[in-house]
């Protein structure tokens, strides 16, 4: 038997407050955990309890065990990477969707895992002031969703046949290229090497002085691998790089995709939330002509992990290159619902609308746009204190979202590799001072440091902290 529910409500309870203190305290902490490697394993049994423990002992070992081992993704001074939220809204949502445990594999498995996933996906474009024509699905993670448009731009032509006979063994079948640009996240990479279409087929296309892909180079691209009689099959444009947060002109490569008849899809894991703050759409400019498009509500969206969105103008090919109904799953519902099994790799799906659905109501259209531009104008201000600082520092890109690149440069320094090791110097102080956490990119040869605002707790004062400690680590 499972425990009471008595017994849940009274732990319940607890762990509510519990959450309630972490969310009111986690600044306090130490962004960083300081644990060191193996240290977590070895204070555990190495082998599971034969007998029952008690939920007490259990809880007992978040405060032992498990905050001193966790690096706080929800902490203010949390800069790196693409810093984002867990919100009460999304916390509240994923204890609903562990309790309600449905599995969304079919629309009977239960009807509002496949409906609200409908909706909410259809707010979310509503919310992009995206046009009508897409269709919405959510996956774990940004990597998934362009795995699966890959394998739907290959399915696009039944002729390649590739579904059903594979890719080895055939002299029929040209190489397949999938252009992206040289700043494009290495999930495109990941796709096309697990497809089994080859790393090497990966064309990484060179990108002008502000990180966006040259349209041009890109046409180039595409003449001369048919020249060779390979075959352009989709090309990826970033909407926001994870480096530094840079668009490619979506529109111009839009124009080259119709034309030479690829796959458009735009990776907006990031920058894609931007989309809600209308002033901002422009930059996305060309959009509705791409087939597909993620965005990661996970990352700026106040959504916890996991939760990508993708969109497909394209629903019909997702389908063909996925759908595969065994005996046991065949039901008698017909066209009337939508089974989103149908459109992806796994068979079970979780709930993941929900917290979503629950993040959008709590916050509004209005007040997802204001947290998004507050993110945006704090990491304006941040560049105008480097910009407007004389001695050594300078932002290394624009500023286009809420992430700003920037580095140090001490007088006389021209050698990048010494360039590189002072900047990586600077951000392991700022990095032990416990109140911080910044992370580094390349962009080109250029070793930078990265501060990257999405989580709501971040202020004009942690911006302030995290300044005054990239200052003072400069020996
Ligand atoms: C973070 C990121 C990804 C990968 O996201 P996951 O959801 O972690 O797979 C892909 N593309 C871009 C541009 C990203 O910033």
């Amino acid at each position: 038997m499972d425990i009471s529910p008595d017994e849940y409500r009274r732990h319940a309870h607890r762990l509510a407050d519990w959450i309630a203190t972490y969310l009111r305290d986690v600044g306090d902490y130490d962004v960083l955990s300081h644990v060191k490697p193996g240290s977590i394993r070895a204070q555990l049994p190495k082998a599971p309890p034969a007998a029952a423990e008690s939920l007490d002992d259990i809880i007992a070992d978040l405060d032992r065990v498990v905050l001193p081992g966790a690096t706080h993704w929800n902490h203010p001074g949390f800069l790196a990477y693409f810093a984002n939220t867990a919100s009460v809204p999304g916390i509240l949502g994923e204890m609903i969707t562990a309790a309600l445990n449905l599995n969304g594999m079919l629309w009977r498995t239960s009807p509002v895992a496949t409906e609200l996933e409908q909706v909410v996906t259809d707010w979310l474009r509503q919310l992009f002031g995206m046009g009508d024509r897409w269709f919405g699905m959510i996956t774990d993670t940004a990597s998934i969703s362009t795995m699966y448009v890959l394998a739907a731009a290959r399915e696009r032509d039944p002729a390649l046949g590739i579904r059903q006979r594979g890719m080895a063994g055939r002299a029929d079948l040209p190489r397949l290229r999938v252009y992206c640009s040289e700043h494009a996240h290495s999930s495109v990479d990941k796709a096309v090497m697990t497809l089994g279409m080859g790393l090497e087929n990966v064309v990484h296309i060179a990108c002008d002085a502000d990180f966006r892909m040259k349209p041009e180079m890109l046409a180039r691209a595409i003449l001369a691998d048919r020249a060779q009689g390979f075959r352009p099959l989709a090309a990826v444009a970033t909407a926001g790089t994870t480096g530094m947060t840079s668009i490619d002109p979506i529109d111009d490569i839009a124009t080259i995709c119709q034309r030479e008849s690829l796959w458009l899809h735009v990776d907006g894991a990031y920058g894609g939330s931007a989309m809600a703050v209308p002033e901002m759409r422009a930059l996305f400019a060309g959009l509705d002509r791409a087939d597909s498009l993620v965005v990661n509500p996970h990352k700026w969206l106040f959504t916890p992990m996991d939760c990508s969105v993708l969109f497909t103008r394209q629903p019909k090919v997702l389908r063909r290159a996925f759908s595969l109904v065994p005996e046991y799953l065949t039901t008698a519902d017909g066209d009337d619902v939508l089974n989103y099994m149908d459109y992806g790799v796994q068979l079970g799906r979780r709930f993941r609308a929900l917290k979503l659905w629950m993040v959008i109501r709590a916050f509004g259209a209005d007040g997802i746009a204001e947290r998004i531009r507050h993110h945006c104008q704090l990491a304006r201000t941040f560049a105008d204190w480097v910009r407007a600082n004389g001695d050594g520092w300078s932002v290394c890109a624009p500023v286009p979202f809420s992430t700003v690149c920037f580095r140090h440069v001490p007088e006389n320094e021209t050698d990048e590799a010494e360039i590189a090791a002072h900047n990586a110097a600077i951000m392991a102080r700022v990095n032990e001072s416990g109140d911080i956490f910044i992370s580094h990119t390349k962009l080109g040869d250029q070793y930078v440091l990265r501060v990257a605002i999405g989580n709501l707790r971040t202020t004009e004062a942690t911006l302030e902290r995290a300044w005054t400690l990239l200052r003072e680590a400069v020996p």
